[in-house]
């Protein structure tokens, strides 16, 4: 908090944002770019741990908490500090789980900013009492089973007494949904049959609903209470209660998704990890995102200007990556240069990412091998560069130097480093622990600089012991794992992120096939 300057007086406002249940592709397009804008983000406990909030650089996050238990802060303090933000300029986003004005007190948030003269506006977001049970196979309202829903809150204030119409609600045979009533469950079931609905209607305990996490049970209103309590960790959860239920069978698209309870580990650089986390969590994986690398821009415009004033000279140029990409040409366009530089030039590029990046900038690569790998590109190169070429060879400062060696036995090769990759400061003991605890289904590599930062925290012989399956992007990381004394379980076709969330997908529904087999043979 200290960083804000409640000094300003340009006008500020408050957004109120419905962050959706959990899924990070339920957040609204109008949400998403809310919180681009914001100088702020005040948000709850969400459901989901994943880096999906896009924020502006320097934005503040401020966690105002809400277990069910742990009321980090009490709701006046949240108004007021709400309030205080927007009075002094900033641009608020108050980030809600679900829809803000379903229960958990937005109405009132706005409220009190409103009647002090703050601009408010509402985003609405997906509720989880009704992505919940979709995601959970079950529809709310089905022409032959129920033509209503209701959604009913579970919580009561301390020991005050229930103000919901039992009577009214089991006479009007639609669909109930109950939030916050996973700790009154009893006192439901308890009500509702002395109301007269028959103990046999299904039940549904829905928890983690859209998250990786996500876990149904099924059970009917005479046993649920016996049926939720073999089970743990159930909250945030919602109550579902009608002959819906049972369409659940045939309907549970989520929970049916090749990676569902997988729990993957994404490590790659910090500004990278959120397009492999979310092919993964696509295919329903619970994903842990540990950046292992970050890239630091290291090239100053003085180097530049000396690359750019002699770049006739060049006849080859070569990116290796798409940072090397991004960055010579945000340094390119500082001097005023632009893609013209190329002309005449022949363009190589390592990867499919790389040979895009370029693309971008009005530039198709003449020498671009889908492999991603030095070598592949320096087969194709040796048969044309000559001694007296001069090739000019962007990569990372400690990338590997396959390619700048055998550059240099054969032409007259000058380097550029725009960047290069250091090692993260990350979590390692919380992935120690989960590691150790067998809760890591695989990890996935993206380059052997991560491989290599991730061994010196974690040791090959914990990665054994504990049956953790490695992915590779492509020959040089498998090739850094294998070294290292571990095995690669799958190696992506391409090198692309795609492509090994792929791997990642086969390997498993091949385990689960393989698991099934036996299965069968063992009751055969
Ligand atoms: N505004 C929220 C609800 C806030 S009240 C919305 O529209 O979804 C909090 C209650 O919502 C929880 O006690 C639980 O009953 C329900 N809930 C929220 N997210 C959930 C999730 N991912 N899975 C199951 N229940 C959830």
């Amino acid at each position: 908090m200290s960083s804000i300057d409640f000094t300003e007086t340009n006008k500020g406002r408050v957004d109120l944002v419905g962050a959706g249940p959990g899924d990070p592709g339920l957040l609204t397009v109008k949400g998403q770019t809310r919180i681009k804008e914001a100088d702020v983000v005040v948000y709850d406990r969400l459901a989901v741990e994943w880096p999906f909030l896009d924020t502006k650089e320097g934005c503040l996050m401020v966690y105002v908490g809400k277990a069910a238990s742990d009321h980090v802060m009490p709701q006046d303090n949240i108004n007021e500090m709400l309030y205080q933000y927007a009075k002094c300029g900033k641009k608020v986003v108050r980030l809600k789980g679900g829809d803000p004005f379903v229960f958990g007190r937005g109405g009132e948030e706005a409220e009190y900013l409103v009647k002090r003269g703050i601009e408010v506006e509402v985003v609405p977001g997906v509720t989880s009492a009704l992505a919940g049970p979709l995601y959970a196979g079950i529809p709310v309202t089905h022409r032959a089973m129920a033509s209503s829903f209701h959604v009913i809150t579970g919580h009561r204030k301390n020991n005050e007494p229930d103000t919901i119409d039992y009577s009214a609600l089991t006479r009007l045979s639609g669909t109930l949904i109950f939030l916050m009533g996973i700790s009154n469950l009893e006192k439901i079931q308890d009500n509702l049959l002395k109301n007269g609905m028959n103990e046999e209607t299904p039940v549904a305990i829905i928890s983690h609903a859209t998250t990786p996490k996500q876990k149904t049970i099924v059970s009917t209103l005479k046993e649920i209470v016996q049926t939720a309590n073999k089970h743990s960790d159930l909250s945030p959860a919602l109550i579902v209660i009608g002959e819906v239920v049972k369409l659940r069978e045939n309907l549970s698209f989520f929970e049916s998704k090749p990676l569902f309870s997988k729990t993957i580990v994404v490590t790659r650089a910090r500004e990278k990890i959120s397009e492999l986390s979310g092919e993964l969590f696509g295919l329903g994986a619970n994903v842990i995102a540990l950046p292992m690398i970050r890239i630091e821009k290291i090239i100053n415009a003085e180097k530049m200007k000396e690359i750019t004033s002699s770049f006739s000279q060049f006849k080859y140029v070569i990116f290796t990556s798409e940072n090397g990409v991004r960055i010579f040409f945000e340094e390119l366009h500082a001097l005023r240069c632009d893609a013209r530089i190329f002309s005449g030039k022949v363009i190589c590029a390592i990867g499919r990412k790389t040979k895009e990046a370029l693309f971008r900038h009005g530039i198709c690569a003449d020498v671009a091998p889908e492999t991603g790998a030095s070598e592949a590109l320096w087969e194709k190169l040796s048969d044309i560069i000559k001694k007296e070429d001069n090739a000019l060879l962007v990569q990372a400062k400690n990338g590997r130097k396959y390619l700048s060696r055998a550059l240099k036995k054969s032409c007259n090769l000058t380097e550029i480093f725009p960047y290069e990759t250091k090692a993260e400061e990350t979590e390692v003991e919380r992935l120690r622990e989960l590691v150790k605890t067998g809760q890591i289904d695989a990890i996935t590599f993206t380059s052997s600089s991560t491989v290599a930062n991730f061994l010196s925290h974690i040791s090959v012989e914990e990665l054994k012991e504990n049956n953790v399956l490695l992915f590779s992007i492509g020959e040089s990381t498998t090739k850094t794992i294998e070294e290292a004394g571990l095995r690669v379980c799958a190696e992506s076709e391409k090198t692309c992120v795609r492509s090994l969330a792929e791997a990642v997908k086969r390997a498993f529904c091949e385990r689960r096939r393989e698991r099934e087999c036996i299965g069968q043979e063992g009751f055969g």
